[in-house]
């Protein structure tokens, strides 16, 4: 079976991330930029199941500018067999990216799709979901396992107070949580293999997919600046700050 991989370039996880001067989102130019975390481990988990003999292709998809073309390259150097750019200046949000790749996953007939749980920039965690609803697929979010059988995938997941276990029918999607695996060290020769792996450019109107945003940002604003803590003398002193200053006992 065909398997894909959703990948989205982010600002890096080590970036202190800033407020632009007009308040319209984050400053992300001259920043670092990598992939999603979780779309790390996602490649990871659909390399490892072609090792395993259970993927036929590794597939990696992206939707966003030019430079997502670079994100794609790391998922070729963990491993992936090709690429897929759907290449768009629009500002994406979960609804449109999962119209893509809904049409993406078509195209390709993958019957495994693997996404992040979420990407740390937008924080929605909205687009495997999104994603499910429109293929009418099931779906298994915060995996941290994956199990291969006949026509399903058996995904433990982590849930508030422990591990559920279900039990899928393929075509499925699965969406990563951290524990799922720890992603492999990209080595300069998978870099220098990977710059040769094909990667397909498409354009959502080539998809027949208007990424439009439906929500408008109104503002962004930083979180306000915490005030400097005091030291107490003794817990005479803390308790009756908390009573009489924070009032909260
Ligand atoms: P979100 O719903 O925005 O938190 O994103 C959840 C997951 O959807 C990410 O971890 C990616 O796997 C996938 N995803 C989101 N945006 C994109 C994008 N522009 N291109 C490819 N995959 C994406």
């Amino acid at each position: 079976m065909k398997v894909m991989a959703a990948v989205k370039r982010v600002v890096d996880y080590n970036v202190n991330v800033r407020v632009k001067a007009d308040h319209s989102g984050v400053e992300t130019s001259n920043v670092k930029m990598s992939m999603n975390p979780f779309d790390e481990i996602a490649v990871e988990a659909t390399v490892r199941l072609k090792e395993a003999g259970h993927a036929s292709e590794v597939i990696a998809v992206t939707c966003g500018p030019a430079q997502s073309a670079e994100t794609l390259r790391t998922a070729l150097a963990i491993g992936a067999d090709r690429g897929v750019h759907i290449h768009t200046d629009a500002e994406l949000q979960p609804l449109a990216v999962a119209k893509l790749l809904k049409a993406a996953v078509e195209r390709e007939e993958a019957q495994l799709v693997i996404l992040g749980k979420q990407a740390i920039d937008d924080d929605a965690g909205q687009t495997g979901q999104l994603l499910a609803a429109l293929l009418d697929w099931p779906q298994a979010t915060f995996a941290s396992r994956i199990e291969i059988g006949t026509d399903t995938a058996t995904v433990t997941r982590e849930v508030d107070g422990g591990l559920e276990v279900i039990e899928l029918t393929l075509p499925a999607i699965v969406t990563t949580d951290l524990r799922l695996n720890e992603p492999r060290y990209v080595t300069l020769p998978n870099i220098m293999k990977a710059k040769k792996k094909p990667v397909d450019t498409l354009s959502p109107a080539e998809l027949g997919v208007d990424p439009a945003p439906r929500l408008k940002t109104l503002t962004v604003k930083e979180p306000p600046a915490r005030q400097a803590g005091v030291r107490v003398t003794d817990v005479a002193a803390l308790i009756d700050k908390l009573r009489n200053e924070a009032k909260v006992i």
